[in-house]
């Protein structure tokens, strides 16, 4: 793939998320992971996400429910609207089964374990 990344960056794909979601180690930041999962849910890599979940939370998650929301919706674009350290601010735009344009606010929270950033939860915005 040599267009830019699906997450918006300037980059390929190659120079961006894929590197991240073949070792999820190599997300530096919340707000690099948060794009790769992004991408992850465009490209219905449902494993990734599934391992993205932080330890505490991935439990109360259904990989079947993962793969759905990410079959069902046409993935438009990603806008990063805050970031700190261990929470970032996004709209997902996307395009529901119905057809009609609509977008995914929310505000997630990740936590770094030995090393790593995980997804720990999120609370959707309007
Ligand atoms: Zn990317």
């Amino acid at each position: 793939m040599s267009a830019n990344c699906l997450c918006g960056s300037s980059l390929p794909y190659v120079s961006c998320c894929e590197i991240v979601h073949q070792d999820a180690r190599a997300a530096l930041s919340a707000e690099a992971l948060m794009r790769s999962r992004y991408t992850a849910f465009a490209l219905q890599l449902i494993d990734f996400l599934y391992d993205t979940f932080h330890p505490s939370t991935r439990r109360f998650q259904d990989k079947k429910a993962i793969a759905q929301w990410s079959r069902e919706n046409h993935w438009q674009g990603l806008e990063i609207l805050r970031a700190t350290e261990n929470t970032v601010e996004f709209k997902a735009h996307y395009i529901d089964q119905q057809g009609n344009p609509a977008v995914h606010h929310e505000k997630s929270r990740f936590q770094k374990t030995q090393g790593t950033w995980y997804y720990v939860d999120g609370k959707e915005l309007q």
